[in-house]
């Protein structure tokens, strides 16, 4: 890459430059393969009542480990898979791995509670997204009202013209549709009246200071409040302390996601965990 670089003049990047540069293309090019290659997993992440402490949802959280490269997180390569256009074979593979979990599940007879699915931005460009995901449903014994959707509000409040509608299709084919990453965005929160939503999931970052600054406090109560007042159920994700937790419980948080419950899990631990009648712990 050196050569190719300072022949186009770029010999004046910084080595820190080049190095980002030369990840990410090693990484495109892996990631090009990483489906066929089986590389690819998913986690499953417990989202928790509040105050009955049953199980309310699971997070799929894609999960890829190369051979030599080793585990390289969501955060690194999605933004990649993002700009590169490979998101729309993940996120189809995505949403039929998790379609192919719950059938298992279902199939053993488990009491199996909505699976959450993230899709990105640039799906939601795509105009034959929701077809894509009704067949892929449609292939299963599964029925969308056991599937979330999950959008960030970057994602979903950047084209709002174009991303309304398709959030309409899905809700009348019956999947639920959260927005992720709350408060975390530039958005207005007049577009909130607008969305059909049924769960709001309030950023972590939020989450993580409501102990030690009484703005996010403030805020995150206030998020709570108004998503109540519209009949939305309120996630809290990335909660880690008994205090943060011991605090969403009084400002009446539906639901709680974290380290303090469970990280994301592999499907057999999530099941004997969560599904299988045992206690939690
Ligand atoms: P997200 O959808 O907001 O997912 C929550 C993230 O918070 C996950 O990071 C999860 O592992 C992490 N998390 C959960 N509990 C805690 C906690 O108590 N503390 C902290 N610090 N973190 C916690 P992860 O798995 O690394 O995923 C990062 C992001 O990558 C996700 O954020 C989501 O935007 C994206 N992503 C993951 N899987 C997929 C996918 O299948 N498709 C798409 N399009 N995006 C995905
Ligand atoms: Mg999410
Ligand atoms: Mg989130
Ligand atoms: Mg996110």
């Amino acid at each position: 890459y050196e050569a190719k670089l300072q022949k186009c003049g770029y010999h004046l990047f910084s080595a820190g430059i080049l190095d980002t540069f030369k990840r990410k293309l090693e990484l495109e090019n892996e990631l090009r393969r990483a489906i066929d290659r089986q590389e690819l997993h998913i986690h499953y992440q417990p989202q928790i009542c509040a105050s009955s402490c049953r199980i309310e949802g699971i997070e799929a959280l894609l999960r890829w480990t190369h051979p030599t490269l080793g585990k390289v997180s969501p955060g690194e390569f999605i933004p990649i898979a993002e700009e590169t256009g490979i998101i729309m074979d993940i996120g189809k593979w995505v949403l039929k791995e998790v379609c192919a979990q719950l059938s298992l599940w279902q199939a053993a007879k488990l009491d199996v509670p909505t699976i959450a699915v993230n899709l990105s931005a640039r799906q939601f460009m795509a105009n034959d997204l929701v077809a894509s995901v009704q067949d892929i449903v449609n292939g299963t014994p599964c029925d969308p009202r056991q599937i979330v959707i999950e959008i960030t509000e970057s994602s979903s409040m950047g084209d709002i013209e174009s991303v309304l509608p398709v959030l309409y299709q899905f809700k009348s084919l019956g999947f639920q549709i959260a927005i992720d990453d709350f408060g975390k965005g530039y958005s207005a929160l007049g577009y909130m009246k607008k969305f059909p939503i049924d769960i709001l999931k309030i950023d972590k970052s939020f989450i993580q200071e409501i102990t030690s600054d009484a703005k996010s406090a403030v805020i995150t109560k206030a998020i709570i409040d108004m998503a109540h007042g519209m009949k939305l159920k309120v996630i809290a994700e990335g909660v880690e302390t008994p205090e943060q937790l011991e605090t969403l419980r009084t400002m009446n948080c539906d639901v709680i996601q974290g380290y303090i419950i469970d990280p994301p899990l592999p499907s057999d631990k999530l099941e004997s965990r969560y599904l299988t009648g045992e206690c939690l712990s």
